[in-house]
């Protein structure tokens, strides 16, 4: 497999594309409270140090680069010019389609104005806005499987039919009182929002049966351009947060999905973002069994 992926270093992302989501000044107090040492907001489960800003930056910023990767790369002039100096690996992939990028801090809490469950900024909801921005896209899918709800994704395409937030979660897990079945948007964006919430200690049957019967033939119908992924992987079973039992070979499973709904309408492209997944060992296998799948 190591013949067909390149490795690319993350840029940061401007405070212009942040502010796709984020308000300004939320983004400043953010880096003026990481150059001061950082804090513990319990009230908010999330931390941030003097490091954190550099490593926020760079979480937004690797979906940002993938996607120019990916949809610049057909310009071969573009892509050599560009970001030839970006590759770090031998390998070139003349025309990729596939980006995953291992970003941490994670994103999918992460609110217009607040931090949130170990997220600064909402990687995953500023790359969606740059891609229809900058590539004029006009339907997106985000399918998020990470074991918490995506609260914060959730709200920034709330009332929005260009995007499909679809979300599979431990019900009632963190943030509480999120994601209900019949939370499905509001307004012009009542039915791109799909919450699938599941019982604790579910595994790859129930997962895969929800994918089945609810999100492959809804995103099919929806028909996006881009894929996004909100690749969390604490709902695998050895997960000390999750309280899933979803396997190795639940995962691997999952990405042929997410690959088949690529292939229908997104001319097989799709990003994915780690947010999720606190069991080193069961992390690294799971990922690997997911781009397999993909790939
Ligand atoms: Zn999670």
């Amino acid at each position: 497999m190591a013949d067909c992926i390149m490795q690319v270093e993350a840029r940061q992302a401007e405070a212009a594309e942040i502010a796709l989501v984020h308000n300004p000044r939320y983004i400043e107090a953010m880096r003026r409270l990481c150059a001061a040492g950082g804090q513990y907001m319990p009230q908010m489960e999330a931390t941030v140090g003097p490091a954190s800003w550099d490593a926020a930056l760079r979480a937004a910023g690797a979906g940002l680069t993938l996607a120019d990767l990916i949809m610049q790369s057909a310009k071969c002039e573009m892509w050599s010019k560009e970001y030839e100096k970006n590759l770090n690996s031998k390998f070139k992939i003349p025309n990729p389609k596939l980006g995953f990028a291992p970003t941490r801090p994670p994103g999918h809490h992460a609110l217009t104005d607040r931090p949130m469950g170990f997220c600064i900024f909402n990687n995953i909801a500023i790359l969606a806005k740059y891609l229809q921005i900058r590539y004029n896209l006009a339907r997106l899918a985000i399918i998020d499987f990470d074991v918490h709800h995506g609260n914060g994704t959730e709200a920034v395409f709330w009332g929005d039919p260009s995007v499909f937030y679809v979300s599979l979660h431990r019900d009632n897990l963190f943030p509480y009182n999120k994601g209900r079945g019949d939370d499905c948007g509001a307004g012009a964006g009542v039915g791109f929002t799909l919450n699938i919430p599941l019982p604790a200690g579910v595994g790859d049957d129930i997962y895969l049966k929800a994918f089945d019967t609810q999100v492959v033939p809804r995103v099919n119908d929806f028909a996006p351009q881009f894929m996004l992924v909100s690749a969390g992987f604490d709902a695998h079973i050895s997960d000390p947060l999750g309280g899933m039992r979803l396997t190795t070979g639940g995962f691997r499973a999952i990405g042929e999905r997410i690959r088949q709904m690529a292939e229908h309408s997104a001319e097989g492209r799709i990003i994915s973002l780690l947010e999720g997944g606190y069991h080193l060992d069961g992390l690294r296998r799971a990922i690997m069994a997911y781009l397999g799948a993909l790939i």
